[in-house]
């Protein structure tokens, strides 16, 4: 394994670290973030790290998103088959985009919140595209040229407010907690799409999702060109690629997230994210 990125807080701050072979590493003295011009060359600064030479985490560190300056999170809807079907939706041409509070995001271990008034908090498992060079009107064939890395997210939607409380996906998508991402940054370079990555999550042991990015309808090099024919990306910015089939509003009956519940999300070689589900405290 090469080293990847992570982040961690500790004291109310959250700084740049490493992760390899198990363990993980402090880089705040030599890294200023995993931000910026840090991602935009991401691999470089890997490189550039003598990891034996790197004290380890402090002990009290927690796990935090391994994107810093995160400023947009987008988000594909309905980008494969199985999910689509499960959802009744019809195929459509181009991508389905909506976008996350920035708010939402969270780390990879944070518990997931369920809001005071919520009834249907839903699991999505999904590779998330980190943006490294911005652009706009990007091409198909220069779009991963534009990739930092990849990261496991999960969506978490609240189905009511997603659907029923008059539009947009937003207000279903945004709540404190409902984006986990991580554990680990993985460069670009380490990651082959073409061949795919099998993603899965659990609820309480139970395999909820299992599938491969291999069956996205439309693939990542696809998603950065539609986007950014509509926004600039910049670095940092997030890009939720779909979510497979196994959600719980697709269930009969339908399956939603109680406190108490414990979440796993997984794709391979990307790391593993565990999340206890607590009632939001008032
Ligand atoms: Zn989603």
């Amino acid at each position: 394994m090469n080293p990847v990125a992570i982040r961690f807080r500790q004291d109310g701050r959250e700084k740049p670290g490493v992760w390899l072979n198990g363990q993980a590493y402090d880089v705040s003295a030599l890294v200023e973030d995993w931000s910026g011009t840090h991602l935009e060359n991401l691999q470089q600064q890997l490189d550039a790290l003598d990891v034996g030479t790197l004290p380890a985490l402090p002990a009290n560190a927690q796990p935090a998103c391994p994107v810093g300056g995160v400023r947009k999170i987008l988000a594909i809807g309905l980008n494969y088959a199985g999910h689509l079907a499960e959802m009744k939706a019809e195929r459509r041409e181009d991508p389905m985009l909506f976008s996350k509070a920035i708010t939402a995001l969270a780390g990879p271990e944070d518990p997931i919140i369920i809001p005071r008034d919520a009834e249907a908090v839903d699991w999505e498992v999904e590779l998330v595209v980190v943006i490294g060079r911005g652009g706009v009107r990007i091409p198909r064939e220069q779009a991963l040229a534009h990739v930092a890395g990849y990261c496991v997210g999960i969506d978490v939607s609240e189905r009511h407010w997603q659907k029923k409380r008059g539009g947009q996906f937003i207000k279903g998508k945004s709540a404190d907690s409902f984006g986990p991402v991580g554990p680990w940054l993985v460069p670009a370079g380490q990651v082959d799409l073409h061949q795919g990555l099998d993603l899965q999550l659990s609820v309480n042991g139970q395999v909820k999702q299992r599938s491969n990015t291999r069956l996205m309808l439309h693939d990542v090099p696809a998603l950065i060109a539609h986007v950014s024919t509509f926004m600039r990306l910049e670095t940092g910015d997030l890009l939720f690629t779909g979510t497979p089939d196994g959600v719980g509003m697709g269930r009969t009956p339908p399956e939603y997230l109680q406190p108490g519940d414990q979440v796993t999300a997984r794709i391979a070689g990307l790391g593993e994210q565990h999340h206890a589900v607590v009632a939001e405290t008032p």
